[in-house]
């Protein structure tokens, strides 16, 4: 199994496995996550926690978005750093009408 971590667009990170990407983050330009996930038959095997450690040692300061589903806030927790207060729902930010 080849992992890379690839940086194909200036905000966007992947991790491939034999080629095919199997997790992603997108961070707005402040640096706060605009979305971060693992493919299916990828997830809990710590793809994701991978990505977030290779962006916090590269120093592009990577900071968790209040816009959490409660699977996201789980890993937040998990992997560590400053967490600002889950939003509450309906989230005028990012539309979100369920915390799950
Ligand atoms: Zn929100």
């Amino acid at each position: 199994m080849n992992i890379e971590v690839r940086h194909p667009e200036p905000l966007k990170w992947t991790i491939e496995v034999d080629g095919g990407w199997v997790a992603m983050i997108r961070l707005y330009p402040s640096g706060e996550v605009e979305w971060v996930g693992t493919r299916p038959n990828y997830q809990r095997k710590g793809f994701a926690t991978l990505l977030w450690n290779h962006l916090v040692k590269a120093g592009v300061n990577p900071k968790h978005s209040a816009c959490r589903l409660l699977e996201g806030d789980r890993w937040a927790r998990k992997v560590g750093g400053e967490l600002p207060p889950l939003h509450t729902v309906p989230c005028d930010k990012c539309g979100a009408t369920s915390l799950i």
